[in-house]
């Protein structure tokens, strides 16, 4: 029934039977951690565990029934959900290329190359893993002109990579999230403005909560993560979205690294390097202090030639409070003014390195491609 498994079994016993099997690991950090750990479909019965490399595949796979282990689902190099027949409505994308994720499932990339392009993930079900994969940030092929967004108007498009929306229990590790084939330098401009084709990255809302997002990559986008989606949301979001990341890559980006709003978000030893003078993903801002956030960042290095000071690493959207606790802005310790009357520590075990260690640590180990 899942022929390529056994050729991937054999594989993986020649090198050695000591390795772990990255399907089979529950969240070991942050916020995934409590609320009963995040284990995902790690327990799966070998019925339930599937190897897919077509759009068909996966779609199976995701939609199939499963023990009470939950299912592991394992993508084999690049699969192109859209099957070679590109989207050319908002609306069609949004039916065709999206992909709901059920309860206590894993999924993993196999080898080096797993990647998903023209689709998108739906996790609205508690209990998920996705390791080891490269998602392509999804390409809307019909920006819509605000006039009224900013002083200057812009472009905007809708379709995230990953949206959690009131999932519990959510770990993304070694992960690389990119606009990969089809970078902002290619759509031109109108209205004086970038057409921008891409919205989120990530997008965490609705009241999610007890996520981890560590060892990953967000390069070459506009908006990575977005942690609460509304400031009028506090019936679903208050006292929720709690959300760690940590030893994380964000590398030529503009902004949303990420921006907050309630949660108690932790970042701890990420790595941001970008630019203020580059034409494409120039950086606007890091962490985003938005209504009723939380954010505890420590150890982090911001890289960002052009930035000087703290207002643009933790910038001020509505928020009240942020704390950082030995950050480093281009080698310097990083200095804020914020109250940093947090009001919360992290429950969980945590083993930072000193930021002056975290920019070999993450180039070596984060993103898709890293552990196998
Ligand atoms: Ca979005
Ligand atoms: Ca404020």
């Amino acid at each position: 029934m899942h022929a390529i498994a056994v050729g991937v079994m054999l594989a993986c016993g020649a090198m050695g039977a000591q390795a772990a099997d990255i399907a089979r690991e529950a969240a070991k950090t942050g916020w995934a951690t409590q609320n009963g750990g995040t284990q995902g479909g790690s327990a799966a019965a070998t019925a339930d565990v599937y190897t897919v490399s077509t759009a068909a595949q996966l779609r199976t796979a995701l939609k199939a029934s499963a023990g009470s282990g939950g299912r592991i689902i394992r993508i084999s190099g690049v699969i192109d959900v859209s099957e070679g027949k590109p989207y050319t409505t908002t609306a069609e994308m949004k039916t065709r290329a999206r992909l709901d994720v059920p309860a206590k499932t894993t999924i993993v990339g196999v080898g080096t190359n797993a990647e998903i392009r023209d689709g998108f993930f739906m996790i609205r079900a508690n209990n998920v893993i996705m390791r080891n994969l490269t998602i392509e940030n999804p390409w809307d092929p019909v920006p819509v002109w605000d006039p009224n967004d900013g002083s200057s108007g812009k472009w905007n498009s809708e379709i995230d990579g990953v949206t959690i929306s009131g999932a519990s229990n959510v770990w993304l590790d070694h992960m690389t999230f990119t606009d990969g084939r089809r970078t902002d330098d290619q759509a031109g401009s109108a209205n004086g403005q970038l057409i921008q084709h891409h919205d989120g990255a990530l997008d965490i809302n609705k009241g999610a909560n007890y996520i981890t997002v560590s060892y990953s990559v967000f390069k070459q986008h506009e908006k990575n993560i977005l942690i609460g989606s509304s400031d009028s949301a506090s019936s679903t979001d208050a006292g929720k979205l709690k959300v760690t990341i940590h030893n994380t890559l964000f590398q030529d980006y503009s902004e949303r690294g990420p921006r907050v709003r309630f949660g108690q978000v932790h970042t701890y030893n990420n790595y941001h390097t970008a630019s203020r003078s580059y034409q494409y993903y120039r950086f606007s801002y890091a962490q985003g202090v938005g209504y009723e956030s939380k954010i505890l960042s420590e150890a982090n290095v911001f890289d960002i030639q052009g930035v000087k000071s703290c207002i643009d690493i933790a910038k001020d959207f509505k928020g009240k409070v942020f704390r950082d606790n030995g950050s480093l802005l281009n080698g310097a310790p990083l200095s804020c003014s914020w109250n940093t009357a947090i009001g919360w520590t992290p429950p969980y075990t945590v083993n930072k390195l000193q930021a002056s260690a975290v920019i070999s640590d993450v180039l070596a180990n984060a993103g898709a491609g890293k552990i196998q």
